[in-house]
């Protein structure tokens, strides 16, 4: 019998419990799963709620089906009859200019113009800009495969004005990232890889086959929204029932925080597990303090998964601690359709930091999905912070609730009172993909691999989106299943 701890219980702690039961029966080894969660539920930062006839998302609302992992997980769970597609009556973004909202030209997908006349026809850049970004398809591309910000390759191939104007809300609004520190090798590598084969990205986007991607985009402008999904009843659906069948096989153990791991011996075979605070397993024994694993795998952020590691793989915890976080607060509101001026047509409206407003984004909630809100009435999802303006997370919810109020009637002319209200702030939540990002986890993984029976899983390592954050938890099952 092995037995495997899995500590951190959202998404990618939950997938990796899933993957080691199935490869344990898939090689027919006895394995002992037992996964450690600091708080009183499972499911990390992916919560739904629901106030009334309003369903509320605490974090994410959608994962995109381009990458397999959720979408495979939904089928095994039993799930997929309960996805459901975006709303294809609204599926563009506005951006902000000069505090008005326009919307994204159609066609226009994160960086890329795939056509000419709407961008010509928008009066989110001016002339200058849209002649500069126009002239991508001259700009000598570059070929020596180096990590380059994304404010860089954008500034370089489209000009100042597309990366300030559109580029930075709209892909700052998904990594509440400063871009002029992300990595775009990390983050979004498909757009180098479209310069380096058609030496530029306009040029690309002309060359793509008419494949389903291209149809999903088709009709859309911000981001390729017919390639995203949720279920019925919001993410906490997909949580919920993983937790019930991870629940079947493992001991599973809440307000059960870990505070230090260490190598049970000197060849580093086993692991040894303090957890803080003392706990009570499924008969109501009281659980010891130190338990030994023959495996351990982190599920935890990384700065946590430094501090756990610190005493005994300071090399390790060193490389994981320069990693840095953001932090961001969402506030969700429902209000009457009637109170609010704006035609709320599109997914949300993103907001460029040249505006100097202070909020990053205001996400249409209940336009991308049905059920989400009454009829005849709005749940709308204002967030602030981010990298760029750290020091509103530090408001207090008095003053974050006033601002918000005060943004949206100006951004959208709503008036009256909501029929709720809520705040919820996600401290270092998103981890920072800054350029050399790929170095720093290969060195993060060569680390790893000299302690047998350990594995990292998380969404700081090769994605921050949900089907990543599987990925990982996957990956770091079958590394383990592997050495032990
Ligand atoms: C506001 C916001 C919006 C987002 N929107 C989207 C979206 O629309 N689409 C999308 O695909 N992705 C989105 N994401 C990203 C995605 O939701 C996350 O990357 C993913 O859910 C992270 O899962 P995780 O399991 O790696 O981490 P977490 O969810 O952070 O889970 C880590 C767990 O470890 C536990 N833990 C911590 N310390 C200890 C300890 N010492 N002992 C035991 N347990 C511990 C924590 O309590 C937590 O439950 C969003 C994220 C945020 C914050």
């Amino acid at each position: 019998m092995n037995r495997i701890a899995i500590i951190g219980g959202g998404i990618s702690g939950l997938s990796a419990a899933l993957r080691v039961h199935e490869l344990a029966a898939e090689q027919r080894r006895d394995v002992q799963i037992t996964l450690l969660e600091a708080s009183d539920r499972l499911g990390g930062v992916l919560q739904t709620e629901q106030i009334g006839e309003y369903l509320v998302e605490h974090a994410a609302d959608m994962w995109i089906t381009n990458k397999s992992e959720a979408m495979q997980l939904c089928e095994k769970l039993g799930l997929t009859e309960r996805l459901i597609p975006t709303n294809a009556q609204f599926r563009k973004s506005l951006v902000l200019r000069n505090g008005k909202a326009h919307p994204v030209p159609e066609g226009f997908q994160l960086m890329v113009p795939e056509q000419a006349w709407p961008m010509v026809r928008s009066p989110l850049l001016s002339w200058r800009g849209k002649l500069r970004l126009l002239a991508e398809a001259f700009v000598r591309s570059r070929r020596d495969g180096a990590d380059e910000s994304l404010a860089d390759f954008v500034r370089r191939r489209c000009g100042d004005e597309t990366f300030e104007r559109l580029v930075q809300p709209l892909v700052g609004g998904i990594y509440t990232a400063d871009p002029e520190k992300l990595s775009l090798k990390a983050t979004l590598p498909r757009f180098i890889e479209m310069e380096q084969e058609h030496g530029s990205l306009i040029r690309a986007s002309r060359h793509q086959p008419r494949d389903r991607s291209r149809n999903e985009s088709s009709g859309t402008s911000g981001a390729r929204y017919g390639l995203f999904v949720s279920l019925a009843n919001g993410i906490e659906e997909l949580v919920s029932t993983l937790s019930r069948r991870v629940a079947e096989f493992a001991d599973v153990r809440c307000s059960t925080s870990v505070r230090a791991v260490r190598p049970a011996d000197a060849l580093n075979v086993g692991w040894a597990l303090l957890p803080v605070s003392a706990c009570t397993n499924a008969d109501g024994q009281e659980c010891p303090s130190y338990e030994h694993f023959d495996a351990v795998i982190l599920a935890v952020p990384s700065f946590i998964a430094a501090s756990l590691l610190a005493n005994e793989c300071p090399t390790l915890s060193a490389e994981l601690k320069r990693i840095e976080y953001a932090s961001t607060v969402v506030v969700a509101s429902g209000h009457k359709l009637a109170d609010i001026e704006h035609p709320l047509d599109a997914f949300g409206l993103v907001i460029p930091h040249i505006e100097r407003r202070k909020v990053l984004a205001v996400s249409f909630t209940s336009r991308k999905f049905p059920g989400r809100a009454p009829d005849g009435h709005v749940l709308l999802r204002t967030f602030i912070g981010g990298a760029l303006q750290p020091e509103l997370c530090d408001l207090d919810d008095t003053a974050v609730l006033e601002l918000v109020r005060r943004e949206l009637h100006e951004l959208l002319g709503a008036r009256g009172e909501p029929d709720f209200v809520n705040v919820y702030r996600h401290t270092r939540a998103m981890p920072q993909y800054y350029v050399g990002h790929l170095d720093l986890i290969a060195r993060i993984q060569t680390a790893v691999a000299q302690f047998s029976g350990l594995a990292l899983a998380g969404n700081y390592l090769a994605g921050v989106g949900i089907p990543d954050s599987i990925a990982s938890g996957e990956a770091a099952a079958g590394q383990v299943m592997k050495r032990l």
